[in-house]
């Protein structure tokens, strides 16, 4: 059954030069974005803004997770141009803060770490000053592979946790709750500025959102971000209920009640969307 959607979750369409130029430039340079891939809501919101958030490593996924619209399959070989193109990119939008993140890896013995790290440090030779943010994958629990990371020195460490621990085998079946959250442990104990984000309405309980914001919160995760999942297609999950603005804003009093310094909890947030103002409030 196909819900009908709610009328907070409708969306502005904006056509500007801005959005122009960045799909011109992306064009250009070949690059590809998570927001197309995964077809966020917010694109048009966001490419008026000239915001984008990269996706490097490719354009296919090894995985297969059941919410998310990426292409799955066998992945092409690494673009060794990449990190240069995304950081010539940035510099051509004249970014100050950018956000970079990538498709699943399992297939090369790094997880593709070392194009990661390449990138980040690419990016802050080209663009001095710019600040980076990077969504980064679970490398299956890679300890190498996420210190490679580590020594990129992200200006925020990201990390999603996508779901409740409950969920995992339906919405993420080739992920590990618990390989996620110590990921998100070991960047914080780093000194990182760590965020996660979670998609709801995929069928939790208030109760599993509540015990996953607890351990968030004991992991020394500082930014949280809370949205509504929508369906990409009719072959990923359908939407198990829409959940109420006011059942955000409750999940957002908790999560700062529970020392979860900075929370973002709304039917259309996704964990890149308005990321400069998420990091100028908690940096
Ligand atoms: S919220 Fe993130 S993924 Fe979505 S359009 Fe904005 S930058 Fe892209």
């Amino acid at each position: 059954m196909i819900l009908r959607k709610p009328t907070w979750l409708k969306i502005r369409v904006i056509s500007n030069e801005e959005r122009k130029f960045l799909t011109g430039l992306i064009k250009e340079y070949g690059l590809n974005t998570v927001c197309v891939e995964a077809k966020c809501p917010n694109l048009s919101d966001c490419w008026s803004r000239k915001t984008a958030t990269f996706m490097i490593n490719g354009r296919i996924c090894t995985r297969n997770c059941r919410f998310c619209s990426v292409t799955t399959g066998k992945p092409e070989p690494l673009n060794p141009e990449e990190p240069l193109k995304v950081a010539l990119a940035i510099r051509k939008l004249g970014l100050k803060y950018c956000v970079i993140t990538s498709v699943t890896r399992d297939d090369l013995p790094d997880g593709g770490a070392n194009q990661w790290a390449e990138t980040i440090l690419e990016i802050k030779k080209i663009n001095p000053g710019v600040k980076v943010e990077v969504l980064i994958p679970d490398f299956k629990g890679n300890r190498d592979a996420l210190n490679k990371i580590f020594s990129a020195n992200p200006d925020v460490l990201g990390h999603n946790l996508e779901t409740v621990k409950e969920l995992y085998q339906k919405v993420r079946p080739e992920a590990n709750y618990e390989i996620s959250l110590e990921i998100l442990k070991r960047s914080a104990e780093k000194g990182f500025i760590t965020k996660t984000g979670i998609m709801v309405g995929l069928g939790e309980t208030a109760n599993q959102v509540k015990r996953l914001i607890d351990d968030v919160s004991e992991a020394g995760c500082k930014v949280l971000t809370i949205g509504q999942y929508l369906q990409p297609s009719k072959e990923h999950l359908s939407v198990a209920r829409y959940v109420t603005p006011e059942e955000f804003e409750n999940y957002h009093n908790y999560a700062l009640a529970r020392g979860i310094k900075y929370v973002f909890s709304a039917p259309l947030v996704r964990s890149s969307y308005h990321a400069d103002e998420v990091f100028n409030q908690s940096a």
